[in-house]
């Protein structure tokens, strides 16, 4: 019997968010050694990859409701992705990839790296590369920090600039209310905003925190709340105060931990279950000072494929 050649592939991605992130000194390339421990949420994008016919090239499009701000040319991050992968194994880029994109744009979810991590491992298996997770981190890590650790999803500590991942032991269901803003943060602009901020100031070596590994592994959310940690949150509150607002909110409203995520500007409340997450939904709703809100849970599983035909 002859196996059927896939013609299209969709994959599922979640977008992550970081229960720490703590920031190096700059170094002289102008990057900054993080050590992070990103959490996967589930909050989805999917990512379609078909096979065109032979000269067709490359084309992308995006759907969504919130899709201001994103490129469909070969700067989005999931184009980029298609080309090395086309480079690398030498197939033909006559390609076609739907981004159907629920994860904030500029939000500090990492949405663009969950688009190109899928990318990756929709080629591999339109293709059938059979790739090792290995292999297919590696050309992950050529495209940005973040995207070797949307592939694999769950629950992991990144060394180095965020790519350097491998997973952490995490017991238990974590819930999360979001406030998502309508007006993003460019992750550049807060680096260099926490880089003016700390000047002067002596610079410490960031290491994994031992509170937070433990709460993880002791499925404790109460401890993981104190233990959130964000290097960022005080250069994203100084690019937008009106952060300080919505962290406080979450506080009066008995959330167990507030947390701006990544660089921003998407502030995450850890709450004890999903009735407490409907009643901070709602107190952050009716408060004014939100744009929109949605309840999530993690860890998920990272990049999977979810069709082929
Ligand atoms: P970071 O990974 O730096 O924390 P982020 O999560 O804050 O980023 P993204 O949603 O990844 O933000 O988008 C950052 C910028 O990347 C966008 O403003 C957009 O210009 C560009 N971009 C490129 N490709 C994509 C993509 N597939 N989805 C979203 N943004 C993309």
């Amino acid at each position: 019997m002859t196996q059927a050649v896939a013609s299209s592939v969709v994959v599922r991605v979640p977008g992550k968010i970081n229960l720490q992130l703590s920031v190096g000194p700059k170094e002289s390339d102008g990057y900054h050694g993080v050590v992070t421990v990103f959490q996967s949420i589930s909050l989805y994008d999917d990512v379609t990859v078909t096979k065109e016919e032979i000269g067709a090239g490359l084309s992308l499009d995006i759907n969504g409701d919130h899709i201001h701000g994103v490129p469909t040319d070969e700067s989005n991050l999931a184009w980029r992705a298609a080309v090395l992968m086309c480079q690398k194994y030498e197939l033909p880029a006559d390609l076609r990839i739907e981004i159907k994109k629920s994860i904030p744009v500029a939000g500090g979810m990492a949405g663009g790296s969950a688009d190109a991590a899928a990318t990756i491992l929709a080629i591999d298996a339109l293709f059938s590369l059979g790739q090792t997770r290995e292999e297919l981190h590696g050309v992950a890590a050529q495209l940005g920090s973040d995207v070797p650790f949307m592939l694999s999803g769950g629950t992991a500590v990144g060394r180095g600039r965020g790519d350097q991942v491998t997973s952490a032991l995490s017991r238990g269901t974590y819930h999360w209310v979001l406030a998502l803003s309508t007006v993003g943060l460019s992750t550049p602009a807060v680096y260099t905003e926490c880089d003016r901020l700390r000047e002067g100031m002596k610079a410490v070596t960031p290491q994994v925190s031992d509170h937070l590994l433990q709460a993880l592994l002791a499925a404790d959310p109460v401890a993981l709340g104190k233990s959130l940690i964000n290097d960022l949150q005080p250069a994203a509150c100084s690019l937008r105060p009106a952060l300080r607002l919505i962290l406080d909110v979450g506080g009066e409203y008995g959330a167990l931990g507030s947390i701006v995520s990544g660089s921003g500007p998407t502030v995450a409340f850890l709450v004890s279950d999903e009735d407490q997450a409907l009643d901070l939904a709602v107190a952050l709703t009716s408060s004014g000072v939100v744009g929109s809100v949605m309840r999530v849970s993690g860890p998920v599983p990272g990049a999977r494929v979810t069709d082929v035909h």
